[in-house]
């Protein structure tokens, strides 16, 4: 027990330092803002406040999908459960063996295990693309080397191979023995692109000999379904109200972090990101600090072939055009909810148990200061991918809109409740009021087990 909560403690540190970090960097505009926050959020109109999503009320919920229930694929196995994390996510060996999915004090992919539901944890790059990181967890899970293709390593110039094998965390994996995948935040995006990677394969990388058989495509029925938790499906308008953008966040932040781990002493502790690709490898003898800046000069940046481009609405809409809703697997959209809306205005204000280096992120400030996530709007579609920015994106988690969460604009959505029927190509979606980004899975003080336990009960019943 002590060693958990020293893990804990050292955890919290380290999500404190990232927070910090996130917010740092968005001084330019935020440090106005700053100072207005407190008078804001004294001054704020009435706001309705929705009750916390009940888990033990989840828990003890019973779905009775209508087909017939089934814990076996069709040759008798048990269907694993995959995790992909999001941007930034750690792998299980990292940050002192903390875990992405459960946090200081519990071990989600344990948890599930010891319930009878076989589960692995992925660990792919923290900020590549998800172009790369789906390629990345199709080796992870099969095993093989990793292979980003040479069309489209040509294009974005980075390198086609890294040297990088994996024995494979399910190396059965085909259609006789399918798997459920579960993605958190950008992990909801690498998921989805994996699929289309999976059914329909590259038509570009095709044509080159000696191609990596994932680019063939007609791997349909490899996956069982796709579960996407606080999963910016059309991306977020956090992008447009940053002002320098996502992609200069998520740089200011790597480097922030490297900076704050050498002056912290927790240069240990930190974790590699896997940007092989880019000729970045980490050197064992060499400080965090100096990897860090080395990352820094990269020309990953200046291409949208990193994560923080997929996270902006431009970004997810491309994606979108490839990761199309399949009509073979089943869709789950975990949603997130962490404020409060305005009864006079609409707007959306950060509840005060949102991890608090996010809410002057999302703060929906008064003119003349520029708005935030939570009133932000834009009528000019054209500006973002065709998507007009509305009321609709106010409510959030603290990173995320919670609409952008129910699955790619233009799928078929519809509000999941228990014992309802569940149908292939169709998002059910169900909403988590009072979580933040970091609530849902498990990396704060909100125990999310029931959630996890019920969900992997709800996928095992699904034909
Ligand atoms: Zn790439």
């Amino acid at each position: 027990m002590k060693k958990s909560i020293l893990r804990y403690t050292q955890f919290m540190g380290i999500c404190t330092l990232l927070g910090f970090s996130f917010s740092c960097q968005k001084k330019e505009i935020i440090e106005e803002k700053f100072s207005t926050t407190t008078a804001s959020t004294e001054q704020k109109e009435a706001v309705k406040v929705d009750p916390t999503t009940s888990l033990r009320a989840y828990s003890a919920s019973s779905f009775a999908v209508v087909n017939k229930a089934s814990t076996v694929a069709a040759n008798g196995t048990k269907i694993p459960i995959v995790f992909t994390q999001g941007l930034f996510g750690f792998g299980r060996e990292e940050l002192l063996g903390l875990k992405y999915w459960g946090g200081g004090f519990k071990d989600l992919q344990e948890i599930l295990k010891s319930n009878g539901y076989p589960t692995y944890t992925s660990n792919v790059g923290p900020i590549s693309s998800n172009y790369d990181r789906a390629i990345e967890l199709f080796y992870q899970i099969k095993g093989g080397s990793v292979d980003y293709g040479k069309a489209h390593s040509d294009k974005f110039g980075h390198l086609q191979k890294v040297g990088k094998t994996y024995p494979g965390l399910y190396p059965e994996w085909d259609k006789n023995h399918p798997i459920h995948l579960i993605g958190h935040s950008m992990g909801g995006q690498t998921i989805r692109y994996l699929l289309g990677l999976l059914e329909k394969g590259s038509v570009i990388e095709r044509s080159i000999d000696g191609h990596a058989p994932i680019f063939d495509g007609n791997r349909k029925g490899w996956v069982k379904s796709i579960t996407t938790i606080s999963t910016p499906n059309s991306g977020t308008s956090l992008e447009n109200t940053l002002g320098t953008g996502i992609v200069k966040l998520v740089k200011d932040v790597a480097i922030s972090l490297a900076n704050l781990s050498n002056t912290t002493g927790i240069d240990k502790v930190l974790y590699n990101f896997d940007i092989e690709q880019w000729g970045m490898n980490r050197d064992p003898n060499e400080s965090f600090l100096s990897y860090v800046n080395k990352i820094g000069q990269s020309k990953l940046w200046a291409s949208q072939d990193e994560g923080a481009y997929d996270l902006s609405i431009k970004g997810a809409m491309e994606l979108n055009e490839f990761a199309t809703t399949s009509p073979d697997v089943y869709y789950f959209a975990l949603c997130t909810k962490a404020t409060n809306t305005g009864i006079l205005t609409g707007w959306e204000y950060p509840k005060l148990t949102m991890f608090a280096p996010c809410i002057p992120l999302v703060y929906p400030y008064a003119w003349p200061l520029p708005p935030g996530v939570g009133n932000y709007t834009n009528s000019n579609a054209s500006a973002n991918a065709g998507v007009i920015i509305d009321k609709k994106w106010w409510a959030n988690d603290g990173l995320a809109n919670t609409y952008s969460m129910r699955g790619p604009i233009g799928s078929k959505t519809v509000d999941y409740t228990p014992n309802m029927s569940i149908e292939k190509g169709t998002w059910y979606a169900e909403l988590f009021n009072g979580y933040d980004h970091f609530d849902i899975v498990g990396l704060t003080i909100k125990d999310v087990t029931p959630l996890y336990l019920e969900h992997a009960k709800l996928l095992s019943q699904l034909q």
